[in-house]
């Protein structure tokens, strides 16, 4: 069922605790952490604990988590001392546009200068 976890779910054992992350931040409703992979001196995904494949079915079913992930990022430009440099933020939707784990995450990239349009 959607929203249900996923047993073969990556981030959704993240959210379980199975598999380690650093945690930077959690909520009822979301959980962001390092990216392991990091590709600018900020790079944290926030995540909600239910599970979505992507960003637009996670917004139809549930627009307040969505509205949860976006004001967590802003918590984590925040702490991470990103917000007067800048920062963007991205949901990759589909292996076409880079998306390699199918539970929706947004990454918070910042903490260097960003370029536009991206690749
Ligand atoms: P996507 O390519 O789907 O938009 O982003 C997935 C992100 O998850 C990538 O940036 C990748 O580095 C990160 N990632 C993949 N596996 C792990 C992991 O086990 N732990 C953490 N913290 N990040 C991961
Ligand atoms: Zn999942």
């Amino acid at each position: 069922m959607a929203g249900e976890p996923q047993a073969d779910c990556l981030f959704c054992k993240i959210v379980a605790g199975e598999v380690p992350a650093t945690i930077v931040r959690e909520t009822e409703t979301t959980v962001a952490f390092r990216d392991i992979n990091p590709q600018a001196p900020t790079h944290v995904l926030v995540i909600p604990k239910t599970h979505y494949p992507n960003a637009a079915s996670l917004a139809a079913a549930e627009p307040q988590v969505i509205a949860d992930i976006l004001g967590e990022s802003r918590e984590v430009a925040a702490a991470e001392q990103i917000e007067d440099t800048g920062y963007r933020v991205v949901f990759n939707t589909g292996a076409g546009a880079g998306q390699t784990v199918f539970h929706a995450h947004l990454h918070v990239l910042g903490g260097r200068g960003l370029q536009w349009p991206p690749g």
